[in-house]
């Protein structure tokens, strides 16, 4: 048996009819820029993560930026971000010509740490951009807590969390927060494409603002902006993909649900999830102290796994200059090391599932 990491063909194939529909109408539109397949998607986004307001953008990456500019994050300032996460959280903040200063996550929900973020702040940071790695959400009422003791913005990374819940209530239902929906995400196009959702009515404008050249009436620039806008295809089969998402999703967590319960008990190091998490498994993350040639067994078993991610920002030679070195962040490298993603994928059958339990268990 073969066990693919994530088959994007095939978790949207029972969407096919209508992702095509969606394309041709846009196709057929006339209207290839902003116009009302952005407003339908971006409106409906919003409804369902429970926020005011959504602005679509080019992509994750962007998200994040735009979300920065908008809350003021500029040269001088520092914003503190997970030491443990994908490098676009830090592109982000240098992008906005400020300093990403990095914090080691939580031992067991590899989470950004709440008592190094508080550790991190100094009379120059401006913004905490926790990041809902994995899919699982960050204890953002104590992040909350401590920004606003601080006077803090908080952005918040969602690109690995459409739908995911934090003491039942969905990540996005307050607060601001940066999507991306890249194919393989959760909530994922056919290209790029990204969001910015927020509670926060300036926010929300300035992003607008910020996406389309700075303007808000045609040939009338109030800022320098930028060219983010989410396209008008990618918005329609997002619409398509999105009232299929918790679907999806469930189909997700009873993978999820199976792998880990055959996995306690049996020594493996499988994910943490606490009482009040409700995650979306964006990725099922193990960790083996020799996962090279773990990862070879399976992948001799035909079973496919991914790492996410081998080398952490700090020791990128994109951040050489930043005053990092190995060892700055031990667990953040032992993370490194060590992770392991399992085949995720909303199209994967319980044979392939049970096939990929009965080799963990065996070759681990
Ligand atoms: C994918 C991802 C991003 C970037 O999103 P893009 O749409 O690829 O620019 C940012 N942060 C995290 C945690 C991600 O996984």
């Amino acid at each position: 048996m073969k066990v693919p990491f994530l088959d994007l063909k095939a978790a949207h194939d029972h969407l096919q009819g209508q992702i095509e529909a969606a394309l041709l109408r846009v196709a057929r539109s006339g209207s290839y820029v902003l116009g009302p397949e952005l407003e339908d998607f971006e409106a409906a986004f919003a409804r369902y993560v429970g926020s005011p307001h959504c602005a679509g953008v080019a992509n994750g990456l962007d998200a994040l930026r735009l979300g920065l500019e908008a809350m003021g994050v500029g040269p001088g300032d520092e914003v503190v971000v997970p030491a443990n996460t994908y490098i676009a959280t830090w592109l982000a903040v240098s992008q906005c010509g400020a300093v990403p200063v990095p914090v080691e996550p939580l031992e067991d929900t590899y989470n950004i740490d709440p008592d190094a973020v508080r550790a991190a702040i100094t009379e120059r940071t401006k913004a905490v951009l926790p990041v809902h790695l994995y899919g699982q959400p960050a204890d953002m009422n104590v992040l909350e807590m401590i920004a606003q003791r601080h006077g803090l913005s908080v952005l918040e990374d969602g690109a690995q969390a459409h739908g995911a819940r934090y003491k039942s209530r969905r990540i996005g239902s307050k607060g601001t927060v940066a999507w991306s929906y890249y194919p393989t995400k959760n909530l994922g196009a056919l290209g790029d494409g990204g969001a910015l959702t927020t509670d926060d009515d300036a926010i929300s404008a300035r992003v607008r603002l910020l996406r389309n050249y700075g303007s808000s009436i045609k040939y009338q620039n109030d800022v320098k902006g930028f060219n983010s806008r989410l396209d008008p295809i990618q918005a329609a089969v997002l619409k398509v993909k999105l009232d299929a998402l918790d679907d999806a999703t469930s189909r997700r967590q009873s993978i999820a649900k199976r792998y880990s319960e055959a996995f306690s008990g049996a020594g493996l190091c499988s994910p943490f999830v606490p009482a009040w998490a409700d995650p979306v498994w964006h990725l099922y993350v193990l960790r083996h102290p020799d996962r090279a040639s773990f990862q070879k067994r399976l992948a001799d078993a035909g079973i496919a796994t991914v790492i996410h991610y081998p080398i952490p920002p700090h020791l990128q030679t994109a951040y050489e200059n930043a005053g990092h070195r190995r060892g700055s962040f031990p667990l953040t490298e032992r993370l490194a090391a060590e992770v392991l993603s399992l085949p995720m994928c909303p199209a994967q059958t319980d044979e392939q599932t049970e096939y990929v339990i009965d080799n963990i268990l065996k070759l681990a």
